[in-house]
């Protein structure tokens, strides 16, 4: 398993000559490192599978570097890469057993036998696949096929890294939840660097230590799961994290005070060097803004619906025009039209041009 370093990576579809603006990944620079998961989240379109791309080397980049363990392997071939895939959908010999599909990325590679039964016997151990062994792949369903394309790139142990490409799209529903909680455990018991793209905020959150957020071709923030929903670098992050996603209203931001549709909230850092012509946001969770009966000084909003999701309730409010999620305390009695929000200072975030600000 390999460090990995992009070094200005950047790449178009369109030529180098193309606008900076239009290239499916802008210039990024990152470290990966040894043993990581990371998984590369956002939206259809966002530059996911390209990046994912270039570092197994199916498309070559049109600008930077890519190296593992500090050696610059951007020339190199796919094949020389030393570096295992998994596809969206299964990538096995339908003629072989399930024994030898898992076998056969050693056996390419000429891994004495013992060797290989002991790894093969590891990797069905840990993905249930054991009963199936000796069976023929065509005969099973979609669902364990793709189990045995996830076996096969898991096998080898001398990969620099693994890369998953949306894995879990053609999983059943049901045994999708298992197969999530399976990477991760997969990921600590074979201490392999793995990258894996989805645009399931689940999957990601499920599976990385690390959680890569892409938008337009960007990275715009990368951290734990815990730092992406407690500290949201961008609003995108902020609004894509999340179920809702943050609430980000329009704001009027002076010292440890922001001024929403006439109303002033308190906040727990002081923000006095705005840039003068940024536009400026404050950004809270639902989580931590709880609906509560009208009352002076407090912010109101109208009420257009409650979700109830079982254990958490969730008012779908307006603040003037702009759409607002709060949490609905237990036992709350439901203003008919109109109510008070009552916000947790240290988690409203303040951002200008849609970045975080950091206050002091
Ligand atoms: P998805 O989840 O839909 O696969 P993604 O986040 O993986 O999306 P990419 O597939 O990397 O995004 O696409 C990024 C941008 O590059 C998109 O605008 C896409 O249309 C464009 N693109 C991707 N592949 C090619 C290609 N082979 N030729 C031209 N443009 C491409």
């Amino acid at each position: 398993m390999a460090r990995i370093d992009l070094v200005d990576l950047a790449h178009s579809y369109g030529g180098n000559d193309a606008p900076p603006e239009s290239f499916a990944l802008k210039p990024i620079s990152m470290t990966w490192r040894q043993g990581g998961a990371y998984a590369l989240l956002g939206p259809s379109g966002c530059g996911k599978t390209t990046l994912l791309n270039l570092i197994s080397g199916i498309v070559t980049p049109s600008r930077g570097k890519i190296l593992f363990d500090g050696t610059d392997i951007t020339p190199l071939s796919t094949q020389k890469r030393n570096i295992a895939q998994v596809f969206q959908f299964p990538v096995i010999y339908d003629t072989m057993t399930v024994g030898q599909n898992l076998a056969f990325p050693l056996r390419n590679r000429g891994v004495p036998k013992g060797e290989v039964d002991a790894r093969v016997a590891e990797i069905a151990r840990l993905l249930d696949l054991t009963p199936f062994l000796n069976r023929k792949a065509q005969r099973l369903t979609a669902d364990a096929k793709q189990k045995i394309s996830l076996g096969r790139g898991l096998v080898r142990s001398d990969v620099a890294a693994v890369l998953f490409d949306e894995p879990l799209t053609v999983i059943d529903p049901e045994l999708k939840w298992q197969l999530r909680s399976k990477l991760k455990a997969l990921h600590r018991d074979l201490d392999l660097t793995m990258i894996y793209v989805t645009h399931d905020q689940t999957e990601a959150l499920t599976f990385a230590d690390t959680v890569v957020v892409m938008h337009d071709g960007r990275v715009v923030q990368s951290g734990t799961p815990a730092e992406l929903f407690d500290k949201p670098a961008h609003t995108f992050v902020g609004y894509f994290i999340g179920s809702p996603g943050m609430n980000i209203v329009p704001a009027e931001v002076r010292g440890r005070e922001a001024r929403i549709d006439g109303h002033t909230i308190a906040l727990n850092r002081s923000y006095d060097k705005l840039p003068a012509t940024a536009k400026i946001e404050v950004g809270v969770r639902p989580e931590f803004v709880d609906l509560a009966a009208p009352a002076p000084g407090l912010l109101s909003a109208n009420i257009d619906r409650i979700d109830d999701l079982g254990r958490v309730r969730f008012a779908r409010v307006r603040i003037g025009d702009a759409k607002f999620a709060a949490r609905v305390p237990p036992g709350l009695s439901i203003p008919e039209k109109t109510a008070g929000l009552v916000f947790d200072p240290s988690h409203v975030h303040v951002y200008a041009d849609s970045l975080l600000v950091e206050g002091s």
